[in-house]
């Protein structure tokens, strides 16, 4: 909403990296009477959602669905699959990968950190160095984001599970999903990951409210013999009831009516046309912002990510200031720099429920915000991502639905 007026019109243009905007589809779905969520119609449900989503983590194996934001999820692979002083290798790609390892140190664990600039992806050949250290196999997991939405750069877990093999190491593999699923491809049992961690808000379209854990055979069985402390998150009774179609306590009912529309929505789509859409957001709005003469965050092409982009500010210009001006005068939210990139940066979020004409919209409000606020900048960003989207809508159309 803008500050200075009673109402503004029309809808806001919410370009953070997530929460994304919920498709009208989704909110339909949702406004459903409550159910019982022990009688046959939820049961129906669940082994809706439970099989549906597997399709998008791309696994055979079970998904277990919780109650709570993506944070939840987080815990939830840490206390399942270790036990008090595990070494955990983990990577500063920005703030949530921070964040991660900060969780792991107040769960007890012993994180060893692999620092880097906050501008690139993991590093597959530093993750194999540590491991190839770690004569004892002290080291019990290796936990990376697939997409770290603070800086707008990518890992590539694929690389990360080979360098896991390259160094003859048992440790399991944990990534975060919770800002790429569903908006970049992603293959679960493919690229032999053992904790898949998803959240609902963002490429899933879904209010925030739900969060995921895929699990492989090998993180199952370890989390047998797992003693971190753990109730709620334990996926003990939950892999029990699920096949059951239940769960052991009341689960977020009406975000799962929404769940199973957003999967259908998905493979009408089409998954790869999905990915194809996110990756021509973001390739649009990258030509829009070398066009202005400013620099994407991430430094590395091989680790841009296609569902948010970080846009870093010239020296002396404050991004928080920048996006007042843009939220007052043009209605839309971008998300603000965090942790040591606070003021510093803005990010565009491109991801969920977004189009070519939304992504040029929002360019444009923001070329418009950069005037207004005095950022030095040249003009021609909207142009040129025009011309990319119109280059892209010359080729030909894949075909649609799965
Ligand atoms: C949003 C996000 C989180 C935190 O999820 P919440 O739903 O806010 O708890 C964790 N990791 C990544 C990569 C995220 O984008």
């Amino acid at each position: 909403m803008a500050t200075n007026r009673a109402r503004t019109a029309g809808r806001h243009f919410l370009q953070i990296p997530g929460p994304s905007p919920i498709p009208d589809r989704v909110l339909r779905a949702m406004d459903m009477p409550i159910i019982d969520h022990r009688g046959p119609e939820f049961g129906q449900l669940a082994r809706r959602v439970l099989d549906g989503v597997k399709t998008i983590f791309k696994t055979k194996k079970p998904v277990i669905i919780f109650p709570s934001s993506g944070t939840g999820a987080w815990e939830a692979a840490l206390v399942n699959t270790l036990s008090p002083g595990d070494s955990v290798l983990m990577f500063e790609t920005g703030q949530f990968g921070t964040l991660w390892k900060n969780m792991a140190t107040k769960l007890g664990l012993n994180p060893i950190f692999i620092e880097s600039d906050w501008r690139t992806g993991a590093d597959p050949k530093a993750i194999e160095a540590k491991l190839r250290e770690d004569k004892e196999h002290k080291i019990k997991a290796v936990a990376v984001l697939h997409n770290e939405t603070s800086t707008g750069c990518v890992s590539h877990p694929a690389e990360i599970r080979k360098a896991i093999d390259a160094a003859g190491h048992p440790a399991l593999l944990l990534v975060d999903t919770i800002s790429s699923l569903a908006s970049i491809d992603y293959q679960h049992d493919e690229w032999g990951v053992d904790v898949t961690v998803g959240g609902a808000q963002k490429g899933l379209m879904l209010p925030p409210g739900v969060s995921f854990n895929a699990v492989s055979d090998k993180a199952v069985a370890v989390s047998k013999n797992s003693k971190l402390p753990k109730s709620f998150w334990s996926w003990e009774d939950m892999l029990a009831t699920n096949k059951n179609n239940y769960f052991p306590y009341t689960p977020a009912t009406n975000i799962l009516y929404g769940l199973a529309e957003s999967i259908d929505m998905l493979h009408e789509e089409g998954l790869d046309n999905v990915f194809a859409r996110h990756d021509r957001l973001a390739e649009a709005t990258r030509r829009a912002v070398r066009a202005w003469g400013l620099e994407i965050l991430c430094r590395n092409p091989h680790h841009y990510s296609s569902t948010i982009t970080a846009i870093l500010l010239p020296e002396g210009h404050n991004a928080d200031r920048f996006r007042e001006v843009a939220l007052d005068h043009f209605d839309i939210s971008y998300g603000m720099g965090l942790g040591k990139i606070a003021g510093k940066v803005f990010r565009i979020g491109h991801l969920g429920d977004t189009n070519d004409a939304t992504i040029i919209g929002a360019l444009a409000a923001t070329e418009m915000s950069l005037g207004l606020a005095g950022i030095p900048h040249k003009k021609g960003g909207v142009q040129a991502a025009m011309d990319y989207l119109v280059s892209e809508a010359q080729k030909p159309a894949r075909s649609a639905a799965e």
